[in-house]
């Protein structure tokens, strides 16, 4: 207990001293009095504001895929850096991720063998057909983009990745406040309980993907999620037939702080919503220890789509699988700003209108509707923008979290607040 004995006033921060005659921990300053239960919350809740997190993971090891002589052909790009792995019977003349023609030749030591793939489910007809479809309904997308593109280079490629598996086990410490309000004739009062949340959640993680490609853009692989676990196939060369496969390039170990930002996330949201009915909450400690962690490698297919508009390339990807279309397309600023008009005037118009016939037509009431119509049109314009970029980089892992189980869900009370405000009083 000498531990306890040496745990602070949680209200004001003074030491606490134990009376045998009241068994309970009472603060001489502010003559708060704590139960044992409430000072053992207060102790685990120190300890835990101490502890740190433990996100480590054990290092997989990778079987080489190697032809007798110890090679497997493919190319490399002068230009992005990429190293493709492709047989003859794929034909290649540019690079899939930067479009680059001079590409070279090279054999390589190896390269990884996969612990499952997932084979291309659509053609590269789909692929093209999907890219034109994407273009729909894009109300900023230049008319020449659309009229003089071709798509230049359609590329099934099979993208390296880590999928990483693992149990973390979340703890946090919160402080939360329940507020009450009431009044009588002369003062108001604010009631304020403060306690002391602590919760432990224990959840498992499958299979959160992570690109192992440096070539391939962050924002456009995660943008392809979700992949369909449920076609998993083990290694076979026969897939490879006709693709291309991008050479790993990005460790596991380099790999792991994608996961645990992800794993971060998702943990203290879950962790944090499970903390209900309080009027403020403010968080003490987090620390997040993972355990039971599995790193595998996968093939999963990618088709690569290029297309080059004003001297610059636009690439796409689409899931080989699912046929999700992930790119940024081109902004034309004409369009921009004739629906920023529109999206500002359709609006001021009704709001004149209105003004007119309410008879108040005057500047105040004119200016104000003039700052919300732009602010309308900015709005408006804004979400026509932003439905030209789907490639976002992932911040969560909840599409890959199969079990959840709180191991401690505690509210402990601490002590009570209260503040008395008189009314100003009346003449
Ligand atoms: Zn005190
Ligand atoms: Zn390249």
């Amino acid at each position: 207990m000498a531990d306890v004995l040496n745990f602070k006033c949680p209200s004001c921060g003074a030491p606490l001293i134990f009376k045998g005659g009241t068994q309970k921990m009472t603060c001489e300053y502010c003559m708060t009095e704590f139960t044992m239960e409430q000072a053992q919350a207060a102790q685990a809740a120190e300890e835990a504001d101490a502890a740190s997190s433990d996100m480590v993971w054990t290092q997989p090891e990778q079987e080489l895929i190697q032809d007798e002589n110890g090679q497997v052909t493919g190319f490399h790009c002068p230009s992005c850096g990429a190293e493709i792995v492709a047989d003859e019977t794929t034909a290649a003349t540019e690079c899939p991720y930067c479009g680059n023609q001079a590409i070279v030749p090279q054999a390589f030591e190896g390269t990884y063998k996969p612990d499952c793939m997932i084979p291309f489910k659509l053609d590269k007809e789909k692929a093209s057909g999907a890219l034109e479809k994407f273009y729909e309904g894009k109300k900023l997308l230049p008319d020449a983009f659309k009229e003089n593109n071709r798509i230049k280079n359609v590329q099934g490629v099979y993208v390296p990745f880590w999928l990483m598996s693992c149990k973390a086990e979340g703890a946090m410490t919160f402080n939360g406040v329940r507020a009450k309000t009431w009044s009588d004739a002369n003062n108001t009062y604010i009631k304020k309980d403060h306690y002391l949340i602590n919760r432990v959640g224990v959840m498992d993680f499958s299979r959160i993907p992570v690109d192992a490609s440096k070539q391939m853009d962050d924002a456009l692989m995660d943008g392809l999620e979700p992949y369909n676990y449920g076609d998993f196939v083990p290694y076979d060369k026969a897939y490879f037939s006709g693709y291309l496969a991008d050479r790993y390039d990005v460790s596991a170990e380099e790999a792991q702080p994608r996961a645990n930002t992800r794993i971060e996330n998702t943990v203290v949201n879950k962790i944090r919503s499970s903390v209900t009915g309080f009027t403020e909450v403010s968080e003490r400690s987090k620390r997040i220890n993972t355990s039971d962690d599995k790193t595998e490698y996968a093939m999963l297919p990618v088709w690569m789509l290029s297309t080059k508009y004003e001297d610059k390339v636009y690439t796409f990807a689409m899931n080989g699988q699912t046929g999700k279309m992930v790119g940024t397309l081109p902004v034309d600023s004409g369009k921009y700003w004739k629906y920023f008009a529109l999206g500002t005037l359709i609006p001021l118009i009704i709001c004149l209108v209105v003004l007119y016939l309410l008879q108040k037509m005057t500047t105040m009431p004119i200016v104000i509707a003039a700052v919300v119509c732009l602010l309308i049109g900015f709005i408006y314009v804004s979400a026509l923008k932003s439905a030209m970029n789907t490639a976002v980089i992932q911040t969560q892992a909840d599409k890959y979290l199969e079990d959840l189980d709180f191991k401690v869900r505690n509210d402990v009370f601490m002590y009570s607040h209260t503040d008395v405000r008189p009314k100003p009083k009346r003449e």
